[in-house]
């Protein structure tokens, strides 16, 4: 219960963002009004909704009301080719400097996961590493291609430590240090060294460091065996999709993107232009996404009441979208969350 408003930032994106958007909103609706959380919302445009409106695909505007509130909950973008941004999700990670990639992957009964069992977070460097492709470049006649990986002792350290800490709130055991050290022994190496540094400064987690090749293997063999693993930008990209198939596909995987003083939330799955305007999107891993909000701005009990809403809606597979094997749509599965809320 709060007294005090938080206004959101929200972008309702492209595709089939503006539907899980508007389901989303429905059940954050229903909270705001059963559980007095003072959620505002302050609507921005960015991606392709944003160069109809606009002319420009990410507007100042959008930036300087993310700047305001601090906080945002966005739907997936397009960002076109030729458009002036690589990608609008990593222009916005980097203008904000939100480091910590958070990514929730936990089974849902009821969901077409080959498991059970699995409660991990992977924890991925969102700043450097290859993706910060310094100094990218391709030859005219096409015979060489170079790009820089890079790592500083400040971006392995802050990733680290907000792994640990994570962790330690959240009354984990354990954190794996995801790495190619044996190999890339500069950039990962760094990264590896540093883990072990901090990892000393939190005696009560345990830490283990495991091999990025291994961590495929073992996570495809027993996933359940992992907790919270923290690893560079390009393996955590790939761990956190490969983890997302693991509890049952794309439409149950969100993401937090978490700086020292912004944080957006968003699903981990893109615009989906092969379903948009169908209604048939699964809103779940916005819905999670906001669930990490909740968190985020001290509504402990109100995540885990949600989380627990969506969890009991997929095992009873009520109304659930296709992708999970059902044949309801996306605003009446939220309809059968909404009703596990009361
Ligand atoms: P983009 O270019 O925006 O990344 P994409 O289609 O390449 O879009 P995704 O949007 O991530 O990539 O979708 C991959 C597949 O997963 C598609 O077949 C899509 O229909 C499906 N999918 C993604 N999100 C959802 C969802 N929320 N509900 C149901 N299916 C989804």
């Amino acid at each position: 219960m709060t007294d005090t408003q938080q206004t959101i930032t929200v972008i309702r994106g492209d595709g089939i963002g503006p539907e899980i958007m508007d389901a989303t909103l429905s059940v954050l609706d229903h909270l705001n009004n059963t559980r007095s959380l003072g959620l505002a919302y302050d609507f921005q445009l960015a991606g392709l909704a944003a160069i109809d409106e606009t002319g420009d695909l990410l507007p100042e505007a959008t930036i300087e009301s993310i700047d305001r509130n601090k906080v945002a909950l966005k739907s997936p973008l397009t960002t076109p080719v030729g458009g002036g941004f690589k990608s609008l999700n990593v222009a916005l990670r980097s203008h904000f400097d939100l480091y910590a990639n958070v990514r929730p992957a936990i089974s849902f009964k009821g969901s077409l996961s080959r498991y059970e069992g699995i409660d991990l977070i992977t924890v991925r460097e969102n700043t450097e590493g290859a993706y910060l492709a310094e100094g990218a470049y391709t030859a005219p006649d096409g015979s060489r291609a170079e790009s820089k990986m890079i790592a500083t002792r400040k971006g392995c350290e802050r990733i680290v430590r907000y792994a640990f800490d994570l962790a330690r709130r959240c009354g984990r055991k354990e954190v794996t240090v995801v790495h190619k050290a044996n190999i890339l022994k500069d950039v990962t190496g760094l990264f590896l060294k540093v883990a072990h540094e901090v990892a000393a400064e939190y005696p009560e987690i345990e830490c283990q460091d495991m091999i990025v090749d291994n961590t495929a293997m073992q996570l495809v063999m027993r996933p359940e065996q992992f907790d919270v693993i923290v690893t560079t930008n390009l393996f955590g990209d790939i761990i956190s999709d490969l983890c997302a198939g693991l509890v049952g596909g794309l439409g149950l995987a969100p993401g937090a993107n978490i700086g020292q003083h912004h944080a957006m939330f968003e699903a981990v799955h893109g615009s989906a232009p092969d379903i948009a305007g169908q209604g048939i999107a699964n809103p779940c891993a916005l819905l999670l996404a906001s669930a990490q909000m909740l968190e985020h701005l001290d509504h402990h009990s109100v995540a885990a009441d949600l989380r627990a809403a969506i969890a009991s809606a997929v095992a009873a597979a009520d109304r659930t979208t296709p992708d999970l094997g059902g044949s309801g749509r996306t605003d009446t599965f939220a309809q059968a969350i909404i009703e596990r809320l009361d």
